[in-house]
């Protein structure tokens, strides 16, 4: 079993039965039950039909029936296809079918969603639950969601090929069942890219893959203690970033899990303030929307030990200002789903860099390469960062190609441009697709970003390149201000002037209430320039 990823789940549960695993808006799970309601749910897969490297695709937010599903389908040697429950019919569509899913596991609300995704697929099972399948009613909700009324659950046509997830688990027995695998050759997961950039792609990881990185999070960034620790579980699931950092994490400390389903700052304050976590894992704009909030005076956040922010750049000023609010550490870490995805962190209670990733963690090797030739680059210098270890993806779905481009002799070429300083820690300078070249100069969008952070008025800021007449290209500047505060174009244009090199300031400033964003907290370049242009045209 300990080859297989599940082996966690199995070992958390052989040593701590009663711990509890889930918390789920006032419900609980314990570690025995988790892991019963998991065999279960391989049993049911199997009786349709599922097999070692079948792929089953989950599309669900975070609650107990995703981490069942997840567990029920790594017993079987199946393949998770982890969806994004905010995908659109044709985004779905297109994972659906490049994985060849035969299962895919969703939610009432989404029902119509999927149906309209898989006409075609007629082979394709779907297996529905509600998020009223784990909440106690009546209970002290924890969390705002809006019990829809019974309405969506009768919407949903079972019969056929579609089947209540309750109904399977009661069932199917909870007798164990392992599935032999090859940890270096099988898949645990088939991960599509977040897609901020283009079409998504499936990414191969395999348990070896997934089991490494889950280790050597532990390993280096973290110090937690076995059994003891609570996690706020605010980071999506479907992202391998919350999965790592987050759910084989916590499981495999036999760590309890806080589940948070939907990323509302007020009902997470009131989450921390009664269920106290120690961890709490997030992108910067989680961290970012918490320090902001108006009333963060009144809800005691001092339980939170440890938190690792990944996924994006987090600014100094938010670090700093997390960490005095919470009295915990808040370290930057790095990755990419093609590595697991967590290949950087700095470690959290020993020497850290501000604005630097860290270091590469245990059994990781990275390098600074010429984004053209590949040779290294001499030391301090920028170039494109590649990494080397275990956690590096098996390649890209049906894509040798696309593979042969970023995959060369275990060594993952990142598209990031980065440098490496004296002491070893890496800095992240930027996508190379999002530098900036205005008439000539090379501008990272994130050195400017810097810059907007540390305005006392501003919350949000992002920075990219709009083709110009003269320069080719100029810097173009999206913000989004402090909830009361006020900014004119004229004032913040004078701060850039003070604090940055004539060529990088920016020179077209918009004023946005808002900024499109993924479900893990990452900003929609792509959909911002395309708003941008559409807006031009
Ligand atoms: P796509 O690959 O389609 O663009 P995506 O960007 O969402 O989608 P992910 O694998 O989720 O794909 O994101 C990885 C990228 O996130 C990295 O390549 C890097 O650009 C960025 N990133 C992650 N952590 C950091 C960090 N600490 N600082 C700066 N950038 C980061």
């Amino acid at each position: 079993p300990e080859q297989n990823l599940a082996g966690f789940l199995i070992e958390s549960a052989s040593k701590y039965p009663n711990n509890k695993a889930l918390h789920f808006l006032g419900k609980e799970l314990t570690y025995a039950q988790l892991l019963s309601a998991s065999y279960r749910f391989a049993h049911a897969l199997r009786g349709l039909g599922v097999g070692k490297g079948d792929r089953v695709a989950i599309m669900l937010p975070n609650c107990p029936q995703l981490v069942i599903a997840y567990y029920g389908v790594l017993h079987l040697g199946g393949v998770v296809v982890m969806t994004n429950p905010l995908y659109m019919q044709r985004e779905l569509a297109h994972q659906l079918h490049d994985s060849g899913a035969s299962v895919v596991v969703t939610l009432d609300f989404l029902y119509r969603k999927v149906m309209s995704a898989v006409p075609s697929m007629t082979d394709t099972h779907i297996i529905v639950t509600s998020i009223k399948d784990y909440l106690p009613f009546p209970s002290n909700v924890l969390y705002p969601i809006k019990a829809k009324k019974d309405g969506l659950e009768r919407e949903v046509q079972y019969g056929g090929r579609v089947h209540a997830f309750r109904k399977l688990l009661r069932g199917s027995p909870a007798t164990p069942l392992h599935t032999e695998v090859d940890a270096k050759r099988d898949l645990a997961l088939l991960q599509y890219t977040g897609g901020t950039t283009g079409l998504s792609k499936g990414v191969m990881l395999t348990h070896y893959n997934m089991i490494a990185n889950t280790i050597q999070t532990s390993l280096w960034a973290y110090k937690s203690v076995p059994g003891q620790e609570r996690y706020l579980a605010a980071l999506p699931f479907f992202h391998v970033f919350g999965l790592t950092v987050l759910m084989n994490q916590a499981i495999m400390l036999a760590g309890e899990m806080l589940l948070v389903p939907k990323f509302e700052i007020a009902a997470i304050l009131k989450l921390i303030h009664t269920m106290k976590p120690t961890i709490f894992p997030g992108a910067p704009t989680m961290y970012i929307a918490l320090i902001n909030h108006p009333d963060i005076r009144n809800y005691d956040l001092s339980s939170i030990r440890m938190c690792i922010s990944g996924a994006a750049p987090l600014p100094h000023e938010v670090q700093e200002r997390f960490e005095a609010i919470t009295g915990g550490r808040l370290i930057e870490g790095y990755g990419l789903t093609e590595a697991s995805p967590v290949t950087h962190a700095n470690n959290i209670w020993e020497k850290r860099k501000f604005g630097s990733i860290g270091i590469p963690f245990p059994d990781t090797i990275a390098k600074i390469v010429h984004p053209e030739t590949g040779e290294d680059v001499p030391e301090g210098q920028i170039g494109e960062l590649a990494v080397f270890g275990p956690q590096v993806m098996k390649g890209y779905w049906n894509a040798p190609t696309e593979t042969a481009k970023v995959l060369n002799n275990g060594w993952l070429r990142t598209g990031d441009m980065a440098r490496m300083d004296e002491d070893g820690y890496f800095y992240i300078m930027d996508r190379m697709k999002d530098m900036i070249i205005a008439g000539g100069f090379n501008i990272f969008p994130r050195e400017v970003e810097e810059v907007l952070f540390e305005h006392p008025a501003i919350a949000e800021a992002v920075v990219m390149g709009v083709p110009d007449q003269y320069r080719g290209e100029t810097v173009k500047v999206f913000v989004v201000l402090k909830e009361g505060a006020k900014l004119t174009k004229e004032e913040l244009e004078k701060f850039c002037r003070e604090r940055l090199a004539a060529y990088k300031v920016p020179r077209i400033y918009e004023f946005r209430a808002s900024l499109p964003k993924t479900m893990a907290g990452k900003i929609l370049r792509r959909k911002l320039a395309e708003e941008d242009q559409n807006q031009e045209a």
